[in-house]
């Protein structure tokens, strides 16, 4: 967090810490997450790579050191998409997000810039007079830049209560904690509906794809911000790079993404890369340096005053924007 900013005090009670490991348990099978292809008809991508013992409050939390562990990966052969082959229940999922800790204030501000500049073209006066709801909304900064643009009212759902209580007190009234929970909004009620850096976490994007298109009015936009596995860098990294994540129950392509959006009746789907800036600092931290020399780098880029300097960067997400017809 940057000098001279006020430490964050939750505001619930603090609770039990869950056992740690407990995500581990009663792991069910499941079929693709975007077509439904049974998993037996797909291939290997990457096996199990799980330490109970290093799975702590930050491993359900939106960034953070990478882990490199996974549940075992494959690809549907029908869509692309590379899913868990066993994943936790969507309770025990909840159950994690809720108890997640969060440490990515800064990084977060940063995310939200690029999101807004990348979206603001897509979106019409008519998006703007309506109400643009975001899923996984963290503590609210990207809220603050569809006010920014003009977007009339916004509705947030983040899971973590520290995420929430890291928010601006102006935002406070426009975050709900809890898991996206369809039947709390009205159908065709909505504009706008994002979900950013959070469709690889959820446990049914799908039937999220789906109800979020019966929430939208006819022409409103939905916009997703995903990984792609397939992109060179990742390529890359393998089981190193960033996006292999006990946290990540299915991992994107631009073909996945278009089948996801496509199934649930999405047209003018447009689906690109993004440049993302952050800080060096960050950049650092992700890198999958060896022993000594990432502490050491970001000691020397902290020293040199380069720390927070920004650097804008493609390392493999995308931003998919499609529109409800009519
Ligand atoms: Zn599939």
């Amino acid at each position: 967090m940057p000098d001279g900013e006020p430490p964050v005090t939750p505001d619930h009670p603090p609770q039990a810490a869950p056992a740690p490991a407990a995500i581990l348990h009663g792991l069910q099978g499941r079929d693709c997450p975007v077509c439904g292809t049974s998993e037996r008809g797909a291939a290997p991508f990457l096996s199990a790579s799980i330490d109970p013992a290093r799975i702590g409050t930050l491993s359900f939390a939106s960034r953070k050191p990478p882990e490199y562990m996974s549940f075992r990966l494959v690809r549907c052969r029908t869509c692309e998409t590379v899913f868990a082959a066993e994943a936790p229940s969507a309770e025990a999922l909840a159950q994690a997000y809720r108890d997640a800790g969060y440490d990515s204030a800064e990084e977060a501000r940063y995310a939200a810039r690029t999101y807004a500049e990348a979206l603001a073209p897509r979106l019409s006066p008519e998006h703007r007079r309506g109400t643009a709801l975001e899923i996984g909304a963290g503590s609210g900064v990207f809220l603050q830049e569809l006010l920014d643009l003009g977007v009339t009212e916004v509705v947030g759902i983040e899971p973590s209560h520290e995420a929430v209580a890291a928010a601006p007190a102006a935002l406070r009234p426009h975050l709900r904690i809890g898991v996206f929970e369809p039947g709390q909004h009205r159908p065709g009620s909505l504009s706008l509906v994002c979900c950013f850096q959070t469709l690889e976490h959820v446990p049914d994007p799908r039937a999220l794809t789906r109800a979020a298109f019966d929430l939208l009015q006819p022409g409103g936009l939905i916009a997703f911000v995903t990984h792609d596995y397939q992109a060179p860098l990742n390529r890359m990294l393998g089981r190193r790079s960033p996006i292999i994540d006990i946290e990540h129950m299915q991992l994107f392509c631009p073909a996945s993404l278009r089948r996801l959006l496509g199934d649930a009746g999405f047209g003018e789907i447009g689906i690109a890369a993004i440049r993302n800036r952050y800080p060096l600092r960050y950049w650092l931290r992700l890198l999958p340096l060896p022993g000594p020399i990432k502490p050491a780098s970001l000691a020397a880029a902290e020293a040199l005053g380069l720390g927070q300097r920004s650097l804008g960067l493609n390392v493999g997400n995308l931003l998919s924007v499609a529109r409800k017809p009519g």
